[in-house]
Order: C-alpha cells, then structure tokens, then sequence
C-alpha cells in the first residue's frame, strides 16, 4: 500500500519529477524546491523496514561509530555543558553513551529492536520504543537534542520539529546531520547519489532545511558541511 503525499514544508501539491530510482519518483516542489519520494510506501511497510537488520550494520561499525560519538560531544560541549540529552533515533546508543560519560543526562528515542536490545543490555540505558511524539516528553525538558540521519527517513518532519520545539527549554541547543542534496557530488550523480534511497523520503539542501526549521520555531545560527556530503546544522529556538 502506497501513500501520496503533499509537500512537507509548503503543503501545495505541485511537483517536477526529478528521477525514477527503484521505482520510486523521486519529485521537487515547484514552489519551495522541497525534493521528497511521491508516492512512498505506507507507514507500515516502512517501519516493518527498521524491524528487520536495519541497525546491524551500524552496531558492528562500534569502534569508529563510538569515536565519532566522541566527536560529536566535544563540538556540542562548546555550545552547552550539561543537562538533559536528547538523541532521536539514538540507534545503539553511542551517542548517548559519549554524553552520559561527560555528565549530561541522556534519553533516546529508537524503533530497531536490534538497536534496542544493544542500548539497554551493552550500554545499560533506557531508552523509549517508538516514535518521538508517542514518549511524551514534558514541556521544556531538554536541554539538547540530536537526530543524525533521521529526518530524511520521518513521515512527517514538520510534525516532528513542532513535537521538538514543545519539549525543549528556551535555550536549548539542536543539532541535526542530514544528506545534501545540494552538494555537488548529489548534484554530479543524480539518482546514482548512493543517498537516494527508498527510506529516505525527504532530500533537504541548506535553504529547504533552514526553511523548514523557520516555519516550525527554529532559527540555524551556524552550519558547516565539512563532512563528505551531508549538510551539518546547529540550531536554537526562536
Ligand atoms: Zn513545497
């Protein structure tokens, strides 16, 4: 069962068709340039997706993911220093691991049991099964939230940001990894871009995803896109 959807940021339903990847229409919108797969498959095939081996390729990559992990801490260290960590879909939890070591207070939020299982019985961190909006977060709770390579796969980024901006304090710190598809690599390999993937449904390049982040109570005050093809941001609340 497929399912068509309007434009995510925009809300019109006015696209060009890019390219034809795997049998999925990979389109543009015409008026705010969102790239996004219309139609995609349902919500249940997609999460059955994530039920199977999704993360075991991640887990066993666990010494140069945890070094990454590492990483990422020491840059977010420079923005805040403590308080209540969140990481949505957190994965096998290295991220959370980094964080908890340097004495944030780390939550996560992932569906891939395999995933699950790794987080509470190697890390020993409990973290929620679902979805973001089905935890229900207190308002203003977190005082950092992280989603690397997650909002291309979400049904609804839109919904997803409004959820983030309910449950984070005025101060907090966003920072959030996502292919760029206006790098010159995706731009050069079209739909042999290894990115262009059938779980990927959304293909943000910095304006799309600075709009997005405007139109849901964000602001992107520092961006950098130092990493092979992926656009990089760290964002605040208005
Ligand atoms: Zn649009």
């Amino acid at each position: 069962m497929s399912e068509y959807v309007n434009c995510n940021l925009c809300g019109t339903d006015d696209t060009e068709l890019l390219f034809i990847k795997d049998d999925c229409k990979i389109v543009k919108c015409k008026k705010c340039s969102l790239v996004y797969i219309n139609p995609r498959i349902g919500e249940e095939r997609r999460r059955e997706k994530y039920r199977g081996d999704y993360s075991l390729g991640y887990i066993a990559k666990e010494a140069s993911k945890r070094k990454r992990a590492r990483k990422i801490i020491k840059r977010i260290l420079k923005f805040k220093r403590r308080g209540k960590f969140l990481d949505i879909g957190c994965s096998a939890g290295f991220i959370l691991e980094a964080a908890r070591k340097k004495g944030f207070e780390p939550y996560g939020v992932e569906i891939s049991p395999h995933a699950l299982r790794y987080v509470r019985e190697e890390l020993k961190l409990e973290v929620f099964e679902g979805y973001l909006e089905d935890a229900v977060f207190p308002d203003s709770f977190f005082d950092v939230v992280t989603m690397y390579n997650l909002l291309e796969h979400v049904s609804d980024p839109t919904r997803l940001l409004i959820e983030i901006r309910r449950i984070i304090k005025s101060d907090a710190l966003i920072e959030i990894w996502t292919p760029n598809i206006g790098h010159k690599r995706a731009q050069r390999m079209g739909r042999e871009w290894p990115n262009i993937i059938s779980e990927h449904l959304y293909y943000f390049d910095l304006e799309s995803l600075r709009k997005l982040l405007e139109k849901t109570g964000f602001y992107l005050f520092k961006n950098q896109f130092t990493f092979k093809d992926g656009l990089k941001v760290y964002v605040r609340p208005k």
